[in-house]
């Protein structure tokens, strides 16, 4: 289905709209039932039109298990109405460095918990399937966040010295980490094919331990090539593919176009939406913010429009309860 919808179609939808477009996407061929996965179902219309309730639903022939197109997505237990969904998705899909929870929330009219909670649920939908990665691939990590350092920086630095000693720990030691400014920040992972799909995830650390499996499952290996700075943990992966390495205390293109800029450039774009849009990102939800990136850097080459109607491919199956146990508290600037 190529429809076009723009967001202002979007934004004018009733609810009947919404329903018959996420249909459209979700059942190109026609509606199957969630359960059993039978097709053809009778179409059960409601005479009187309750407010509360879908003006016409599906029945199984098969089980006999009545069904809509928001059952097993998403949307599923959603009260928000679907028009607000689709808004949502819309901006989400639409905007470079994405749209924080807070910005739903103002501009959608919904509750900021409500807003926080459906842009993960859209997150989750975001989430890529596809297969491993081929051709050039530049590798590489960078580091995500960390606690602003509050007051004077020698008082804060005061502080940490007694702290440490407190502790029982090297202050020395501490600095030399400190020098690099890493304790406190979340390691990233990432993977790019050249002109093609990234691929990032949250790591607990940057050792070859924890990269290299990540590499071997992520990339078909036999028809790859992969490039990477000189950091360590990547010395080992050249015994399982192709491997340059691009020294860069000497120089940052290597002849033969041996550079790794193209996931250079995805970092910068990924930590400025990071820290302009969502000020700070909980480091337990690291992982659906990077989500959300690369389903529209993978996706860069088509229209808002067709990035919108292709989430509706990705919308089942996805639920989240994850989060239910550890909701982040209100923060106005999230
Ligand atoms: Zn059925």
């Amino acid at each position: 289905m190529s429809e076009q919808v723009s967001f202002h179609d979007v934004m004018r939808w009733t609810d009947e709209e919404c329903r018959a477009f996420l249909e459209g996407q979700r059942w190109p061929n026609g509606p199957i039932c969630p359960k059993c996965g039978a097709d053809k179902p009778y179409k059960v219309i409601r005479k009187a039109a309750d407010k509360n309730k879908v003006r016409s639903f599906y029945k199984c022939r098969s089980c006999r298990k009545q069904f809509t197109a928001t059952v097993g997505t998403i949307f599923e237990d959603s009260h928000i109405p679907l028009n607000k969904w689709f808004a949502a998705i819309y901006l989400m899909c639409a905007s470079k460095k994405g749209v924080s929870a807070h910005q739903i929330h103002r501009m959608l009219g919904v509750a900021y918990r409500t807003a926080w909670f459906l842009c993960h649920r859209v997150r989750e939908a975001m989430r890529e399937s596809g297969g491993p990665l081929a051709g050039i691939i530049e590798a590489d990590e960078t580091y995500i966040g960390g606690k602003a350092r509050r007051g004077h920086p020698v008082a804060y630095h005061e502080r940490m010295q007694i702290d440490l000693e407190a502790r029982g720990l090297n202050p020395l030691q501490h600095q030399r980490g400190k020098r690099h400014g890493r304790k406190d920040k979340a390691v990233v992972f990432g993977m790019m094919e050249r002109g093609g799909r990234v691929r990032t995830q949250h790591v607990p650390n940057a050792d070859a331990s924890t990269l290299g499996p990540i590499m071997i499952r992520d990339i078909d290996v036999r028809n790859s090539r992969l490039i990477t700075d000189g950091h360590r943990a990547y010395k080992m992966i050249g015994h399982n593919m192709q491997h340059d390495i691009i020294n860069h205390e000497l120089e940052y293109v290597r002849a033969g176009n041996i550079h790794t800029q193209g996931i250079e450039n995805y970092w910068g774009l990924v930590k400025r939406g990071i820290n302009g849009t969502w000020h700070h990102v909980g480091e337990p939800y690291l992982d659906q913010y990077l989500r959300e990136f690369d389903y529209r850097f993978n996706r860069r080459k088509i229209s808002d429009e067709e990035r919108f109607a292709a989430l509706f491919g990705q919308v089942a199956g996805r639920r989240v309860t994850w989060y239910c146990q550890t909701p982040q508290p209100e923060n106005p600037y999230a």
